[in-house]
């Protein structure tokens, strides 16, 4: 096993790789920017180093000083989370050319997904069905990008190939659009991304959001863990998720992990990975694949029993999966609500001291936070302060037990959406199952 750890990340998935690394028995190192010192990992680490100043490019995005901080602990290995350095390519590669072990899949893997036009083209290579497009780059030939537009038919979406946070993409429902729209696009490809490339898909006009969650060894080894439905969002932000998605088969689950464990044995994927889809008429449409662990995972280790980050560890020791495909079965329903320190109508973060704090608690429910009474919420990152997650045998039970831990829990001194995510669970067509990406902003009246 590993023996020890640099944590390059804050937060509550700080937190949850520290008490990962703490089972197997991993020495932690919290490394944190000035502005974090009170976090709750940074007081529980084996150590703790401060890396810079509060702005994340100055701490949590300072390459160097985080590699320093490996250096001096004598740590083994960086675990990035999500967000800030962990679909970095330049920085995984830095890593391990410092001679430590970057928690995740290789730079020349992390580059491939993270350009969408040759992920898209690997994806097909291995069978994974994708939104029909350009099938490559736009060029520059006008009468073509019509004939190519006119092949997929209207409306369709020009996207920039190294977008994402979703910027750098536009959608054309008429010809006569066509060819201005995807010179803007390009324009602003290449102002934001440092890339004009850019690319045709079919818009989907009504799909839901829904992903497939991975491990493998990147030793030719890879499993699913089913999948989740993430379409409950705001501004492409994703506010609820829950594993297994409603509607799902178990037929529609076999057909499309397969397909996605394939591809992972073709790109020689080391480590956790999520394939996401847009999900139309029962049928599934690769959009990007994430590079790392993410926010929601905690609804799969739900209904799996799968410790995911645990597993993220076991493989970056050099160790094989510790199950097989049969060994994964999905038990039950899991819901998650994003809980974010901001204001419930304005949604403008509402950083600032936490003056009364309780936790919800029972069985079935699971609260993945590094907040308490008196714990001040920086303005400078992301304002999720915590995860709310609930288990039941069936997802009415999930969804009732939603209800009361939310009715439950107290944070006093911040705004946060704690009312938002009692009106979802509320909503006849989100108890329903299966609404699409769109509907929370049109229930909010912002579509
Ligand atoms: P990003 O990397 O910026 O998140 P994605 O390719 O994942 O970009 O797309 C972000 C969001 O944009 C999707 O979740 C979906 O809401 C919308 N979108 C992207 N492609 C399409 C499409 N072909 N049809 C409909 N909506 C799309």
């Amino acid at each position: 096993m590993l023996d020890k750890v640099v944590i390059a990340n804050r937060g509550e998935i700080a937190l949850r790789i520290l008490r990962a690394c703490k089972e197997l028995g991993i020495k932690t190192v919290a490394v944190h920017s000035t502005a974090d010192r009170e976090l709750k990992h940074v007081l529980l680490a084996d150590e703790s180093i401060c890396i810079g100043n509060a702005p994340a490019q100055e701490s949590y995005l300072n390459v160097p000083s985080i590699i320093s901080a490996a250096e001096v602990s004598d740590a083994v290995a960086i675990h990035p989370g999500y967000g800030f350095l962990a679909e970095n390519a330049e920085f995984a590669e830095q890593v391990e050319n410092s001679g430590f072990i970057f928690i995740g899949p290789t730079a020349e893997t992390i580059r491939l997904m993270g350009d969408k036009v040759s992920a898209i083209e690997a994806m097909k290579k291995a069978g994974v069905p994708c939104v029909p497009g350009s099938d490559g780059p736009l060029g520059d030939d006008e009468a073509k990008n019509i004939s190519i537009a006119k092949r997929i038919g209207y409306p369709v979406i020009i996207k920039a190939s190294g977008g994402g946070g979703g910027r750098g993409m536009r959608v054309v429902r008429e010809e006569k659009e066509l060819i201005q729209s995807i010179a803007m696009t390009r324009a602003e490809a290449k102002a934001a991304f440092n890339n004009d490339i850019v690319y045709m898909e079919k818009f989907l006009e009504n799909p839901r959001h829904i992903e497939v969650q991975v491990m493998a060894d990147g030793q030719g080894s890879a499993i699913h863990f089913g999948e989740r439905d993430c379409s409950m969002q705001r501004r492409h932000q994703k506010v609820v998720e829950e594993a297994p998605a409603p509607g799902v088969t178990e037929e529609m689950r076999r057909f499309i992990g397969e397909r996605c464990c394939r591809a992972c044995v073709e790109i020689n994927y080391r480590g956790a990975g999520t394939f996401e889809f847009l999900f139309e008429n029962g049928e599934f449409y690769f959009i990007e694949m994430n590079t790392r662990i993410q926010v929601e995972h905690p609804v799969t280790e739900m209904v799996t029993g799968v410790d995911l980050i645990k597993e993220q560890l076991r493989v970056a020791a050099g160790q094989p999966l510790s199950f097989t495909q049969e060994e994964i079965k999905i038990r039950g329903h899991a819901i998650e609500c994003r809980i974010n320190a901001e204001d419930p109508k304005s949604f403008i973060p509402s950083p600032g001291k936490i003056k009364r704090f309780h936790a919800p608690g029972g069985l079935g429910v699971r609260w993945d936070s590094h907040i308490y009474t008196d714990y001040s919420v920086p303005p400078n990152y992301d304002s999720m302060v915590g995860k709310l997650i609930c288990y039941g045998e069936s997802r009415d039970v999930a969804i009732a037990r939603m209800k009361h831990a939310l009715n439950e829990i107290v944070v006093e001194g911040i705004k946060t959406n704690i009312n938002l995510h009692k009106e979802i669970m509320a909503d006849e067509n989100f108890q329903f199952g299966g609404a699409n990406i769109h509907y929370l902003e049109k229930k909010l009246g912002l579509q």
